[in-house]
Order: structure tokens, then C-alpha cells, then sequence
């Protein structure tokens, strides 16, 4: 009886530890799946604070580290907007994702042709969808994800809104798939200013990926022969520097048929119809970015894109740069430098580069040097270095902007700390840092709690949709050395600290 009772008690007390959950779609699950609007809860009202052209919701935290100053060490702050539950299914599901064995078989699963099997494919996506997917997605359908965009808001915390489509093959696919992108703008508008802080899109959604390998080769053969006429170019930045890899493209390349002319200037317009619905919701859009084999194209239509709309100080189409390259820091000073010429602010995401072994592999096979640093010192110095340099930018007063998009404690502690010293803080949206939804959740809580702008990236989808996506997680986060290393300790020294404290009660 008396255990019954302290076990009663030490429930009380842990939910009442806990208020607000961060992760996790699954709980919101039992909403409406036919809601096309995402669903907005009009409690959360805080005050709205006008930020340059931008209306921000600014949330209020006490700072007992002192601004500027990322603080990993005590996760009672870290996680206190995180309820025991949400907490427990965060920090089990990472453990899951970083026990080899569990890894291989969910992999195994993802990839397996059972999935061919409708009752099989019914029960293997129902254990991903209650595992790695309610870990690392926003949910399956617009209600799901406004509820999660919500948390993250209660949490100080702001959405980049990923609807999680890959490659395609044909323009009747690219043409649905902008249908889809204008629906997350649209379905954006209907939450809270400010909870979605970009709309992100892979242009292999919106192009042929046959047509961007095409172009890339185009454009690379008229980089080793400027007098290579490409007619159907527009103004662009520059997309590769001196050192910028050309060995995918051996021969000249056939100029476009009509048809590929065609299909490209779908794809142009595909990009400008999103971009100006991103214009009008006054939300940016963050364009990924690929390999090196059809990055030049992707470079291209986001540029030719940013060209056309960033206009005064508000740019709104953002590419993005990848530190593991060789030429990374060369080709963003080229890149600053045209964008300033031309008046055009220019709005970055910064990541080190998910496409390591791919980009090797291939080098390697065509007896080429890999375009990724030699090692992954090298990385995280282009990293710092690109940061940095952005970082001043940001603080001289330059119309671009940057997203610090990284896991890395030290990119984000050594950012944080410039920034501070050049008085950039949360009120500035010219620097904002990101990490993915489902990792590295100290990070982000930390840089919050230090007065910065903090967005995790959410993709969102039908579960067999986001499958590609969750193999690239799964497959970062193995292993006992992963970046969620952080994350697990921390997540567990909580647990640990809220138990203690229910039993004391
Ligand atoms: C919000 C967000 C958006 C993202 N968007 C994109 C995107 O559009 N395109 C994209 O490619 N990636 C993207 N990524 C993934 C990103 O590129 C990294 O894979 C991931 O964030 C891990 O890098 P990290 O900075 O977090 O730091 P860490 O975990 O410290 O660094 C790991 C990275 O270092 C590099 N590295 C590892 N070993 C070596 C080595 N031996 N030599 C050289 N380099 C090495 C690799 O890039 C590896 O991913 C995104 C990440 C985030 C957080």
C-alpha cells in the first residue's frame, strides 16, 4: 500500500516537473489528418517585437548565464521546457539510434524489399513511425505539424519547415511537388508570426534530376572555356572558383535539346512562383544543398532566383554552402562579392556537408582527389572560418544573412562568442543558428538561453516519403561517438536530477 502511494506521489511530481514537450509528433497524432491549414492555438500569444521588415515574437528567458555565453552545463535549464516524457522518449530513442544492432535492423527494414508486402509494409512503417520517425519529423500532415511547430514556439524555439521530398525524374512530378511547397506557405501563414522561420525546398523536387546534372555540365565545361556559349543563361553569381571541381564533365557537353530548354524554364518558373508566395508570406526560402555532380545547377536557379527578389535589405531566397569543400570559402568571398556589386543582399545557410563518402567514392572512381577537406580538421576550420567571416558581416551591417546550421558545440560555442563580441544578438534575424529536429537539443536550448535566434529544421510527411530522409539520420547518428553523444548524457543527467527530486519530494 505504502509503495503504491510514493508511487502515485513520484508520478504527480514528475508531471508536474514537466510541463512542456519539445519532440515528437505522435502525441498529436489523433488530430484531424484531412486539416490542410497548420493548427494554430491561440494561447501561445506572446508579445510580437518588430525586427527590421520582419515581425518577431520574442520570448522572454531569464539569462542566468549571461548573454552570448552558450552554457552545456546544467540541464535542468537546458531542458526545462521538456516534459519527463518527452524527455524519456528523446533520450531512449537516441540511445536506440546509436546501438549499432538497432541500427542495422531498422536500416535493414527501411530497405527491405518485404516492405513489397502491403501487411508487412503496414507494420514495419508503423514501428517507424512510432520510433525513428517521431524522433526526427514534425508529423505527417498539416495538423500534426502545427502542433508541433507550437512546442518548439513554447520552447523558444522556431520552425524551418521541410515538406521532405527528394529527387524526381519528370516535370508532371516537379509540378505536383510545387503544389505541395505552396501548400506548406500557405499553411504556414496560418500560424503564429514568427513560429516558421523558413520554408525550406531541394530544387531535385522542382527540376529533373536528369536536366541538373545536365546543366551542371554546361556549366562547368563554360567555367574551363569562358567562350562556351550557354544562350538560355541568366544572370547568376559566380558558382565555382579557381579551385572548384570540373572532373565530372570530361567532354563537351550537347548543347540543350528544345525540350530540356523547355523543361528548364519550368523549373526557373516553378522556383519563382514559390519563391514569390514565400515573398508575400514573408517567409524565406532555404534551398538545400546536393552533391558536387548537380550542385552547379542547383547553385544557378537559386542565385538566378535571389537575383530577382532580394531586394533592399530583406533577402529571401538563401542558398546553401557546404564547409567540407575545398573551395567552400573561396566561392562564398566570390559569391559576397557579386551579390555586393550587384546591391543584392544574399542570404546563406552554412553546413558542413552530409555527402562525404558519395562525394569520395566518386572522385576516387574517376582517379580524382575528393573535393572534401583531406580531414575533418580541415572541415571545421572552413566551418569557423565561413562563420566568421559572415559573422562580421552580419555585425558591419551588411544587408546578408547567415544560418549557422550545425551540431557542432564548438562552431556553435566559438559563433555564439564572436557574435556576442560584436553585440549581434536575438533582435538581429541577419544571424540565426539551426540544428535538425530530433538532435542535438542542448545545442539549440543553449544558444536560445544565450539570446540567439534558434530554428530546427522539421521535415515533415507521409512516413514512406521521409524514409530517405531517416536512412541519412540513421545512419549519422550510429555509433557510440555520434554527435547526439552530447545530447544522451545531458538528457539522462536530467532524468536522473527530476527522479531524484520526485523521490525527495
Ligand atoms: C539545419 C541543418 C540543415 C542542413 N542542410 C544541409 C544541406 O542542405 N546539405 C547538406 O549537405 N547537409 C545539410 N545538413 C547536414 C550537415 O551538412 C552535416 O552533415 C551535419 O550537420 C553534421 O555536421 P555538423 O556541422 O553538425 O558537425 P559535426 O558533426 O562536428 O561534423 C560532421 C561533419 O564533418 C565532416 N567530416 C567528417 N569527417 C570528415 C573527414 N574525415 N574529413 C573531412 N570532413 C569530415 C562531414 O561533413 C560530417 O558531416 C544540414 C544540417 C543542419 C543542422
Amino acid at each position: 500500500m505504502a509503495s503504491l502511494v510514493v508511487r502515485a506521489k513520484l508520478l504527480k511530481t514528475l508531471r508536474h516537473v514537466t510541463a512542456r514537450p519539445l519532440c515528437s509528433s505522435s502525441s498529436s497524432s489523433s488530430s484531424s489528418s484531412t486539416a490542410t491549414a497548420f493548427s494554430a492555438v491561440s494561447s501561445f500569444n506572446l508579445a510580437p517585437t518588430v525586427v527590421g521588415n520582419t515581425t518577431a515574437t520574442a520570448t522572454i528567458r531569464t539569462s542566468g548565464a549571461g548573454c552570448g555565453v552558450v552554457d552545456l552545463d546544467d540541464p535542468e535549464r537546458l531542458f526545462a521546457s521538456v516534459s519527463t516524457s518527452k524527455l524519456l522518449r528523446a533520450s531512449a530513442n537516441l540511445r536506440m539510434a546509436a546501438a549499432d544492432p538497432m541500427v542495422d535492423l531498422g536500416l535493414w527494414m527501411m530497405k527491405s524489399r518485404l516492405l513489397e508486402v502491403e501487411a508487412v509494409k503496414d507494420v514495419v512503417l508503423a514501428v517507424i513511425k512510432r520510433t525513428f520517425y517521431d524522433h526526427f519529423c514534425a508529423g505527417e500532415d498539416a495538423a500534426e505539424v502545427g502542433k508541433s511547430v507550437l512546442r518548439l514556439r513554447e520552447a523558444g524555439l522556431r520552425a524551418m519547415l521541410d515538406y521532405a521530398l527528394e529527387l524526381v525524374d519528370d516535370s508532371e512530378a516537379c509540378d505536383r511537388n510545387l503544389t505541395e511547397f505552396l501548400r506548406t506557405v500557405e499553411s504556414a501563414k496560418s500560424l503564429p508570426p514568427s513560429s516558421v522561420s523558413y520554408i525550406v525546398a531541394k530544387i531535385t523536387a522542382l527540376c529533373p534530376m536528369r536536366l541538373l546534372e545536365r546543366v551542371s555540365d554546361l556549366l562547368r565545361w563554360q567555367h574551363k572555356d569562358p567562350s562556351f556559349s550557354l544562350p538560355w543563361k541568366l544572370k547568376t553569381f559566380p558558382i565555382f572558383s579557381d579551385s572548384s571541381p570540373t572532373y565530372h564533365t570530361h567532354t563537351e557537353p550537347e548543347p540543350l535539346t528544345p525540350e530540356e530548354e523547355r523543361d528548364l524554364q519550368l523549373s526557373h518558373e516553378r522556383i519563382q512562383k514559390l519563391t514569390q508566395n514565400c515573398l508575400e508570406a514573408n517567409l524565406p526560402l532555404m534551398v538545400d544543398a546536393e552533391h558536387t555532380s548537380i550542385q552547379p545547377a542547383v547553385d544557378y536557379l537559386t542565385y538566378s532566383s535571389a537575383i530577382m527578389y532580394n531586394k533592399d535589405d530583406n533577402p529571401i531566397v538563401y542558398g546553401t554552402l557546404q564547409a567540407y569543400l575545398k573551395d567552400a570559402k573561396e566561392r562564398l568571398l566570390l559569391v559576397k562579392k557579386a551579390a555586393d556589386k550587384m546591391g543584392v543582399p544574399m542570404g546563406f545557410k552554412l553546413v558542413r556537408g552530409a555527402y562525404m563518402s558519395t562525394e569520395r567514392e566518386l572522385a576516387s572512381s574517376l582517379g580524382y582527389e575528393s573535393p572534401v577537406h583531406n580531414t575533418i580538421q580541415d572541415t571545421h576550420s572552413s566551418y569557423n572560418d565561413c562563420a566568421s567571416f559572415m559573422i562580421e558581416r552580419v555585425a558591419n551591417g551588411d544587408s546578408s544573412a547567415v544560418v549557422l546550421a550545425t551540431h557542432n558545440v564548438d562552431s556553435g560555442k566559438m559563433a555564439a562568442a564572436k557574435a556576442h563580441d560584436f553585440g549581434i544578438g536575438k533582435l538581429n534575424h541577419k544571424l540565426e543558428f539551426a540544428q535538425l529536429y530530433g538532435m542535438a537539443d542542448s545545442l539549440s536550448f543553449g544558444l536560445s538561453n544565450a539570446g540567439f535566434q534558434v530554428s530546427k529544421y522539421m521535415p515533415f510527411g507521409p512516413v514512406d516519403m521521409v524514409m530517405p530522409y531517416l536512412l541519412r539520420r540513421a545512419e549519422e547518428n550510429r555509433g557510440m561517438l555520434s554527435s547526439s553523444t552530447l545530447d544522451r548524457e545531458l538528457m539522462w543527467k536530467e532524468l536522473k536530477r527530476r527522479l531524484k527530486a520526485a523521490i525527495l519530494i
